[in-house]
């Protein structure tokens, strides 16, 4: 098995009105080093990509990668240099990366460009931020790259951030820390939703489950599936019956709690996703509460109730308002 550390570089318009949804940002550079399963570097690779898309240097990537855009024009074509970058990562791989973006922002790429995809559902890969929180924090806090290599004591031999020279730092952090016990964290990138009922993911771990569904037609048609509209016990796998039904302080998150007998309180949230591809698919994590956040999910339905009320009755005035013609 490979590890795969890339990072990319990615340029995007200066005025929204020009941006392109289906490719907000425009992959400019891609820099991995490769990694063997014992952790010794076994490779490298570093190109610049012409810019297809956005040709003229967003201010802040300019400023921040120090990059011209005459730079950028003796670049391969996206295409090109991602069919290069592929095969060397070769088939037994797995990427890393430094947050949760890169891999995303790469597919939408390879979308754009109208490549093969990547892959039909969800890829795993780790999130070297992640597990640096993991493994040294205890929390998901977001260090930035370049405090975590000060914070290791690893030397800063050259300058960052560029693709390369982030890659290979992010390299250095991860053969630092990895143990087999910190690579089992899988992250898992769904911009290619899971396609079938099994293809979706199940995840849990000691104090929570994830769940990904597969693609629905709409919001209303995934909370009609039991998998989504249950809240069970991921220690137990008991079916749970709700203390507190679902309810969405905001139009895309979701919230329960629900009590088991053995482990106690729980809290179920759900948050609405959708594919580049129009679809609906829902993410959702159970995970242990104590009773006083219990209390906080309590007021918070509350809350969102009584806001609702208000809004329907001050509706309703209206309604009857126009009815007497005022
Ligand atoms: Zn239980």
């Amino acid at each position: 098995m490979n590890y795969i550390v890339f990072d990319l570089e990615w340029n995007q318009s200066n005025d929204l009105k020009h941006s392109l949804s289906a490719i907000p940002f425009e992959v400019i550079e891609i820099g991995a080093v490769k990694y063997d399963g014992r952790f010794e570097q076994t490779g490298q690779f570093h190109e610049l990509i012409r810019p297809q898309v956005y040709q003229e240097m967003h201010h802040v990537t300019g400023r921040l990668i120090h990059m011209k855009m005459k730079e950028l024009m003796g670049g391969g074509r996206f295409q090109d240099v991602m069919a290069r970058f592929l095969d060397w990562c070769g088939e037994d791989r797995i990427f890393c990366t430094w947050g949760m973006m890169d891999l995303t922002e790469l597919q939408r790429n390879m979308k754009y460009f109208g490549m093969e995809p990547l892959s039909r559902g969800p890829i795993p890969f780790l999130d070297v931020q992640k597990l640096y929180g993991i493994a040294y924090e205890d929390v998901k806090n977001c260090r930035s790259l370049e405090y975590v290599i000060d914070a290791l004591e690893i030397p800063k031999d050259i300058p960052f951030h560029r693709a390369f020279s982030d890659a290979y730092y992010t390299g250095k952090v991860l053969q630092r820390i990895q143990t087999p016990k910190l690579l089992e964290n899988f992250s898992y990138d769904v911009y290619h939703p899971p396609a079938s009922r099994d293809q979706e993911l199940k995840l849990v771990s000691d104090t929570y489950a994830r769940y990904i569904s597969r693609e629905f037609p709409d919001k209303k048609e995934a909370f009609r599936d039991p998998e989504v509209s249950s809240c069970k016990c991921f220690l137990c796998h008991r079916n749970l019956k709700k203390q507190i039904p679902w309810f969405a302080p905001n139009g895309r998150q979701y919230y329960c709690a629900a009590y088991c007998d053995s482990h106690g309180y729980l809290k179920g949230e759900i948050r609405v996703r959708h594919s580049d591809e129009g679809g609906t698919f829902i993410d959702k994590t159970v995970k242990l509460i104590t009773p006083e956040e219990l209390e906080e999910v309590a007021r918070q339905e509350e809350r969102t109730r009584e806001s609702r009320k208000r809004h329907r009755s001050r509706r309703q005035r209206g309604k009857a308002l126009k009815g007497q013609g005022l």
